[in-house]
């Protein structure tokens, strides 16, 4: 890796100061040896020629927002935060990867339409890192995630060249190895990957054995595959009516248990929030209590249906400006928490098991953390999905923190898989859990990802460490979230 030399041969683009990239949102911290920000397409393929030609690996960065040290590298940072642009393309939209999810849907304000997936950091995430993360949010139950509106990307290649993709295409490039990728694969994932809405396994394996095309494993390929600048997403159309339900629960377990019914009422969003972010929101929790939001989106009979699913339980329908305020309880549940003085630390945020099991996996996990010392763990997310948030609160001058939540990884990763489930259900694998996948997703499906690694970033220069090839990140430990 020749650094100088490549901060050279970049002279005359936006060089940035390195340190102002060294954190994202994750507890991490990694400086690189240099930052630049592209301006256009033809900048981030002149900064990926350049940084092949000296063997520099880069980082591509759109909001900074990810949770688990996706965008922190020590070669190159790529800022495509200022790829702007949002140009409505009949029922698509073409949007620049710098733009950030509210930003599209404020353009796309007068047409009635919006992106489907939803994510609550929708002010900070671009569309780049929406897109390399395969993001989605509360309302995965209706719109699913980023891959689900992904029609088509623009960008580049590891070494610079052009790059666009539409379904069903294999690039001449790709044309010997993903046939050899998908031979196979299927009965692999049949034998060894969970079935269930939030199963995140690397590379999108399962997406791309039924479709074999390139597009299949952009989303969620944290920039280890390519850099994008361009991409077209599908838009529906917003929601003319929301109705909002509270159902308080004696207990998370009991909230967790209820959910599967709710999904089945037909709710557009299945929400839990534990005890510790109640009570530090003022709401009374009744000791161990949780609280369930569901939400049907322009259907009324929703409630009826709900009250019906959950005999005995109290489904409160909450009045306009009283769910407005539920929903940005529920947004900025970590700051109410962080403001009592603990940080709650994202080291496994985001594990997903069959919603059905939700209950029990949140109380085993709540126990083996509680063993390890960790007794106030918040714990809040996406209950119909089966996706939780999962929050140790820690000590932020307690340097021992750190080290001892990296050592419960491993035990967390395989309660999860003894449930069936997947380590990351939403956030990615990242610095923070890359290192397990081998384990996580098994010897033959962690192959089937370094071939299409392999396949597609022959050299490794894109994002090196994430997915595949990924090490213990105790390194990088930097405790509080920036
Ligand atoms: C308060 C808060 C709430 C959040 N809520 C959610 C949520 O509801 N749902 C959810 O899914 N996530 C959530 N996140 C996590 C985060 O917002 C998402 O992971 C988001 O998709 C990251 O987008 P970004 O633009 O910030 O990407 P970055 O953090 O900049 O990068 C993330 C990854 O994308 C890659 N990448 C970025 N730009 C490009 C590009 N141009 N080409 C190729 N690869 C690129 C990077 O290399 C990196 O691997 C939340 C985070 C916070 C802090």
């Amino acid at each position: 890796m020749n650094s100088a030399a490549l901060r050279d041969a970049l002279e005359g683009l936006d060089l940035r100061p390195p340190d102002a990239y060294a954190r994202d949102r994750s507890p991490f911290s990694v400086r690189p040896a240099l930052a630049v920000a592209a301006r256009d397409g033809k900048e981030v393929r002149a900064v990926l020629r350049a940084a092949a030609e000296h063997d520099v690996p880069v980082t591509a960065r759109a909001g900074g927002s990810g949770v688990a040290g996706q965008c922190l590298g020590e070669g190159a940072i790529l800022d495509t935060s200022p790829l702007q642009g949002v140009e409505p393309d009949g029922e698509d939209v073409w949007c620049g990867v710098g733009e950030t999810l509210d930003a599209v849907n404020r353009a796309l304000g007068p047409s009635g339409r919006v992106v489907g997936p939803d994510v609550t950091a929708a002010d900070m995430a671009c569309v780049g890192g929406l897109v390399a993360t395969n993001a989605c949010g509360s309302r995965s139950l209706r719109y699913g995630r980023f891959a689900d509106a992904v029609r088509e990307v623009r960008g580049a290649w590891a070494g610079g060249d052009s790059l666009s993709l539409a379904p069903g295409e294999v690039p001449d490039r790709l044309a010997g190895a993903l046939p050899a990728v998908r031979d196979g694969l299927g009965a692999e994932l049949d034998a060894a990957w969970p079935s269930q809405p939030r199963a995140f396994g690397g590379y999108r394996l399962e997406a791309f054995a039924r479709a074999g095309d390139a597009l299949s494993l952009v989303p969620g390929s944290e920039g280890t595959l390519c850099v994008l600048t361009r991409v077209r997403l599908a838009t529906v159309p917003s929601a003319r009516r929301r109705s909002l339900l509270e159902v308080r629960c004696a207990s998370l377990r009991a909230a967790l248990d209820r959910a599967p019914a709710c999904v089945a009422a037909g709710a557009s969003a299945v929400e839990v929030l534990d005890h510790l972010l109640l009570d530090a929101a003022g709401l009374s929790s009744g000791r161990d209590g949780a609280l369930l939001l569901v939400e049907f989106l322009d259907d009324d009979g929703g409630p009826t249906r709900l009250r019906a699913a959950l005999p005995g339980d109290d489904a409160v329908l909450l009045s306009e400006p009283h769910a407005k305020r539920m929903w940005a309880l529920r947004r900025s549940a970590l700051a109410l928490v962080a403001a009592r003085g603990a940080a709650p630390v994202a080291v496994f945020e985001d594990p997903a098991v069959a919603p059905e099991r939700a209950g029990v996996f949140a109380e085993d996990l709540l126990a083996a953390l509680a063993r390890r010392g960790f007794a106030d763990v918040v714990v809040y997310g996406h209950a119909g999905a089966g996706c939780l948030h999962v929050r140790p609160l820690c000590d932020p001058f307690d340097p021992g923190a750190g080290p001892r939540l990296l050592d419960a990884l491993p035990e967390v990763a395989e309660l999860v898989a003894a449930h069936g489930g997947a380590l990351t259900g939403e956030h990615g694998w990242g610095l923070a859990r890359s290192h397990l996948a081998p384990a996580a997703l098994g010897r033959a499906l962690y192959h089937r990802c370094e071939q299409v690694k392999r396949a597609w970033d022959p050299r490794g220069l894109l994002n090196p460490g994430r997915i595949v090839g990924g090490r213990d990140p105790r390194g990088a430990w930097a405790l509080t979230p920036a």
